[in-house]
């Protein structure tokens, strides 16, 4: 929590001194409502939810003074209200051996170090982990997944670079169900740069999936850059046609964050929100709290 606040800090600072200026002595009038209402939707925060937090302040306060203090805490309170519905544990203990979970996401968003965070995770529950090194095209994310299996004791599944990821993906299936795998966690590449041909590849990774284990992946994580901002809502749209996300992981929230844009999307698509990354290593992965989260942004 700690490191979540330091790193939304950065963020709501911004947002938290824009707040305090506004109501240094003033009262809460159609002006100091628009420039509230101007700075939320700049912390990307989305137009409803800027708009519901507005509206409440204006209720049964308007032409009153109002403190810094009691926005904040209203703020705090009606993005908690936002984020509580999707603040979802994920649940890996489906009864399918093995679960076959997909990670998705644009390249740099941090799925290679949320897989290896996972891996960590579910190793220290007592799981037997396999993770497949399905971005083909690049060497050095493939040898960065090496590592992770390394670290946390998971079996790899890699080809060369350049090799088909469909097939990759195929071949991780049929050995984890052979070697009796609980969780097979698979790494897919994300470039942007070429929509098309990333649809299709993603398209094709899960029909050969699906050959062998017909209900499979049955769960598809996007990770989320909190620094990216605006962008993250077209990359929820995106990923969600394309693999049929079923939850968020949001990286980065220890780094100069733009946390509010998971307000946005929450507040748009409703997504289960599993995990926050707060740093690089093994441990850096914590479960999504809508409170803790409200109150660092809130400042
Ligand atoms: P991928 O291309 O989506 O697989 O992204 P990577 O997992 O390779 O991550 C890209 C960079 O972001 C790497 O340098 C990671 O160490 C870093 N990274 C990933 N998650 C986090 C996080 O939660 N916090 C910080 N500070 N860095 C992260």
């Amino acid at each position: 929590f700690q490191r979540l606040k330091a790193g939304l800090s950065r963020s709501s600072n911004a947002l938290t001194e824009g707040i305090t200026s506004i109501f240094t002595k003033r009262k809460l009038d159609a002006e100091t409502l628009e420039e509230l209402e101007d700075i939320l939707i700049q912390a990307d925060l989305g137009v409803a939810t800027a708009m519901t937090i507005t509206e409440r302040l204006a209720d049964g306060r308007y032409n009153k003074e109002i403190s810094g203090e009691e926005v904040r805490q209203i703020l705090a309170e009606e993005v908690e209200n936002v984020l509580e519905p999707v603040a979802l544990p994920l649940n890996l203990d489906t009864g399918h051996k093995p679960h076959v979970v997909l990670m998705v996401g644009v390249n740099g968003t941090g799925k290679t170090t949320t897989i290896g965070k996972l891996s960590s995770k579910l190793a220290s529950e007592g799981k037997k982990v396999m993770l497949a090194a399905g971005d083909t095209f690049r060497a050095a994310a493939v040898e960065q997944l090496k590592i992770w299996g390394d670290r946390t004791g998971a079996d790899v599944i890699a080809r060369d670079t350049g090799a088909d990821a469909a097939g990759l993906a195929f071949d991780a299936v049929k050995q984890a169900i052979e070697t009796d795998v609980d969780v097979l966690l698979i790494d897919t590449a994300g470039r942007l740069q070429n929509r098309s041909e990333l649809m299709d590849e993603l398209q094709k990774i899960i029909r050969v999936i699906k050959k062998q284990v017909p209900e499979a992946p049955h769960t598809v994580l996007l990770t989320l850059d909190a620094t990216t901002g605006q962008n993250a809502l077209n990359q929820v749209e995106i990923f969600g046609k394309v693999a049929g996300v079923t939850g968020l992981v949001m990286t980065k929230l220890d780094g100069t964050a733009r946390g509010g844009i998971l307000v946005a999307i929450s507040a748009k698509h409703g997504l289960p929100v599993h995990f926050i990354g707060v740093g690089e290593g093994m441990d850096d992965l914590e479960p999504f709290s809508a409170k803790e989260f409200a109150q660092a942004i809130a400042g």
